[in-house]
């Protein structure tokens, strides 16, 4: 029997499904081809133009970052509001970089962990940047892996997106968590992470700072949330010792994708709290979010904002849990 579900920060209804389709095996991409080396010319490789022009000093020894060539959000000195009667518009003020590996055959699910945990440690090193800047709302940083996925490169590279505005769906859960803070005196995240240590089903990975599981309201199969078990509202305040901790479980759930689907196209990024209006420091709670991109969206996504899950959360994460890491 379907079953609607609701996700118990944004309210967003899902409507899980299993008998539309399919077992978690159903997912299971053929075997990847092995990927291409280094190309001849890669314009992010050591001999590209994009890597000349890295930011001094963002950087680790092997991550750079560089501006965006084509950015979401321009650096500007002003926001110049653009209104009419009845439609609203606004400079897209902010910013846009690369963060980019600089070995082009970096895999990020095969890489030691200590790369993964270099990638984070310039996540921090970015949000801490564009903190400082009076304009910015909000810093996040994203992956696409797969063309699926949105990947438009082929060389290894996350994003990070610094706007003038907060994200629609940071708001969602800025709001959200909020009212159940107001309401409950507690935090949300806090209370999703003592019931999945209870219940257990859904849970994939557990250390001694965080848990990674598949979502109770999932919008797709195996999409998973990693949460600091603590109460914690910045990301990009974790100590080295606690980022290392992240990597670890972060990189145990890619490895699980990875081997259990076969190399599956798929999105991270992280929900953090914006620094400016500290007023969320109870309610809110930063997670990471990872998405595969094993299914489309129809009419009735688009049309309703409710999403079809065809698999269960609960059976995902049984899945996952027997991929051998
Ligand atoms: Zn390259
Ligand atoms: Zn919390
Ligand atoms: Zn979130």
């Amino acid at each position: 029997m379907p079953k609607l579900r609701q996700n118990p920060i944004t309210g967003d209804w899902v409507i899980i499904a299993p008998e539309r389709a399919k077992r978690p095996d159903d997912y299971i991409l053929p075997k990847p081809v092995p990927k291409k080396k280094t190309l001849e010319f890669c314009n992010f490789c050591q001999s590209g133009e994009a890597y000349q022009q890295k930011i001094p000093g963002a950087g680790t020894k092997h991550i750079y970052v560089v501006d965006n060539k084509y950015p979401a959000f321009v650096k500007d000195e002003a926001i110049t509001l653009d209104t009419g009667k009845i439609y609203y518009s606004q400079k897209s003020i902010g910013g846009h970089e690369v963060i980019s590996f600089v070995d082009h055959d970096t895999d990020i699910e095969t890489v030691p962990t200590s790369y993964i945990d270099e990638l984070f440690e310039v996540y921090q090193k970015r949000i801490n940047f564009y903190n400082q800047d009076p304009v910015i709302e909000y810093v996040m940083p994203i992956h696409n892996h797969g063309a699926e996925a949105g990947e438009s490169i082929e060389h290894p590279h996350s994003q990070l997106f610094a706007s003038c505005v907060k994200p629609n769906n940071i708001v969602k859960e800025l709001e959200g968590s909020e009212k159940f803070y107001h309401h409950e005196k507690k935090c949300i995240f806090c209370e999703i992470v003592k019931e999945e240590i209870r219940s257990g089903q859904r849970m994939i990975a557990e250390n001694s700072e965080f848990v990674c599981f598949c979502a109770y309201a999932s919008r797709a199969p195996f999409e998973m949330w990693i949460l600091p078990k603590k109460h914690d509202v910045y990301f990009e305040k974790i100590t080295a010792e606690t980022r290392k901790k992240f990597a670890d479980i972060f990189h145990e759930a890619l490895k699980r994708l990875h081997r259990g689907l076969n190399d599956p196209p798929l999105n991270f990024y992280i929900h953090n709290s914006p620094r400016k209006d500290n007023f969320h420091e109870e309610s809110f709670h930063w997670h990471m979010e990872i998405m595969p991109r094993l299914t489309r969206f129809g009419g009735y996504e688009l049309g309703s904002g409710i999403i079809i899950d065809v698999v269960s959360p609960e059976r995902s994460a049984e899945f996952l849990r027997k991929v051998k890491v």
